[in-house]
């Protein structure tokens, strides 16, 4: 009798612990909701950017130990976003073009999961969105990235790296290097022509106006590409 007690109460506080990794008071959208999502409105679709847009080029850090953690974080090397960020990213690639530039995307729809690592990680808000809200890359509405040369492959010069949590990264922060500055306010126009927003913190990362109509999702990147 004591044993099934003890091994109920053990039953308990594993499955307690399974069901617990949501522990900051948000559940995201899992596989099965999200397509009876998809099915009520296909806007919600998560596309695969590099499918879908031309001569898009992909430098997904978070799948390799090029990271602020050092960790492997995804397990797939994917860019997805949700169907109108994904046509708007599509016309703002087209324009750039025009110009001889095209994207280079660090970072795109992230699960829930790689959000709470994050703040783990890191134990701060200001650079890693709080598990409490999720962030807009768990909603498929934010991208990371960058300018490269088409011709060259090579990225064009900004103010700091991918991830540098640093004053310099702030798009307000003066540039002296006339280059650096024209870069960076190229890309910032190219993405806000399209409703974009920059994050006041980082010049890579862009919010997609009307995010909020769109949920925290935790889909993992093997469900996404093999359902
Ligand atoms: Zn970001």
């Amino acid at each position: 009798m004591n044993q099934i007690f003890i091994f109920a109460i053990i039953f308990f506080l594993l499955s307690f612990n399974a069901a617990g990794q949501y522990k900051y008071g948000l559940t995201p959208q899992g596989y099965n909701a999200y397509i009876e999502n998809v099915g009520a409105d296909p806007h919600k679709e998560l596309i695969d950017l590099e499918q879908h847009i031309p001569d898009l080029v992909l430098d997904i850090r978070y799948a390799t130990t090029n990271n602020f953690t050092r960790q492997r974080i995804y397990d797939l090397a994917k860019a997805y976003a949700r169907k109108p960020v994904a046509d708007a990213l599509k016309k703002i690639q087209a324009e750039l073009k025009k110009e001889g530039l095209g994207i280079k995307i660090f970072d795109a729809y992230r699960p829930y999961k790689a959000t709470v690592k994050f703040y783990e990680v890191y134990g701060d808000t200001t650079y890693v969105a709080s598990p409490y809200r999720g962030s807009r890359h768990n909603r498929g509405c934010a991208l990371d990235l960058t300018l490269v040369d088409l011709k060259s492959g090579k990225e064009l010069k900004m103010p700091t790296g991918y991830d540098s949590f640093s004053k310099q990264a702030w798009p307000s922060t003066p540039m002296a290097d006339p280059e650096i500055r024209r870069n960076r306010q190229t890309l910032i126009r190219a993405m806000e022509k399209f409703g974009f927003k920059v994050n006041a913190s980082e010049w890579w990362h862009f919010d997609f106006t009307g995010w909020k109509n769109f949920e925290v999702l935790d889909i993992e990147f093997q469900e996404l590409e093999h359902p």
